[in-house]
């Protein structure tokens, strides 16, 4: 069974806003928006977060990359423009488990990144 939050969310276990789905990519809304819109990209695959990317799996994590122009295009975030952030580890306040991209937008967001 899967223990994995983001995984259950992919395969529909858990209930999700889904904005995007491909072959190797899933997409939905964050449940507590940053911004006005915040979507997670995640990479079908589970791999824990960027510290655990390998040349065996960064296939997963590219694909994520190149989905997201096209969600941004999707939510209209163009040519206004979006931030893609990816947490990593407990000093950047990582709290699932799963790779994911934060795509926030929608506004004008603060220049601050820490
Ligand atoms: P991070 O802190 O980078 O690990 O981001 C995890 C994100 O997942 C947070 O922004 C949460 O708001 C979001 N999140 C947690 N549970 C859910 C859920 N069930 N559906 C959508 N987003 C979620
Ligand atoms: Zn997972």
């Amino acid at each position: 069974m899967d223990v994995c939050l983001f995984c259950k969310i992919m395969e529909g276990e858990i209930p999700s806003a889904k904005v995007y789905e491909d072959e190797n990519v899933f997409a939905f809304r964050d449940i507590n928006p940053q911004a006005p819109t915040h979507i997670l990209v995640i990479p079908k695959t589970h791999i824990p977060s960027m510290d655990a990317l390998t040349p065996e799996n960064i296939g997963a994590a590219s694909a994520c990359l190149l989905a997201i122009p096209k969600i941004a295009a999707q939510e209209g975030l163009m040519p206004g423009g979006y931030r893609v952030v990816s947490n990593c580890g407990p000093d950047a306040g990582q709290t699932v488990h799963h790779l994911h991209f934060h795509i926030l937008g929608g506004k004008a967001l603060g220049v601050g990144m820490a």
